[in-house]
């Protein structure tokens, strides 16, 4: 499992680059077909746009992991001060930055076997 090896590296040197300033917002989706868990990120500036008929913003994400080809479909509202208002996912379900790391944790282990 090289692959998995190699994009674990890959993840970990992820936030090396303009750590400082980064103004993206994350959210973490658990794949419901194999479980994996997906890093989100809505950069405010490029994936927030105006809300329908209401006040606020809305952002739309279509996420796919690495261990299989199942999409799902995220969607984010925010109020206009970029709070998050609401939020819904298809094919997946939300968790918190905990299952992130352990499922990061989980895949390195599997590959250094
Ligand atoms: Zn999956």
């Amino acid at each position: 499992m090289n692959l998995l090896r190699q994009l674990g590296k890959m993840l970990a040197g992820g936030g090396m680059s303009g750590t400082s300033g980064d103004r993206g917002l994350y959210y973490y989706v658990r794949c419901n077909r194999c479980g994996e868990v997906v890093q989100v990120r809505i950069d405010p500036m490029n994936d927030l746009s105006a809300a329908d008929g209401e006040d606020g913003l809305f952002a739309r994400k279509i996420i796919v992991g690495r261990r299989c080809y199942n999409r799902m479909e995220a969607e984010f509202s925010f109020d206009s001060n970029r709070k998050l208002r609401d939020s819904r996912v298809s094919g997946g379900t939300f968790v918190d930055k905990d299952a992130y790391l352990e499922d990061q944790q989980k895949a390195a282990v599997k590959s250094g076997n």
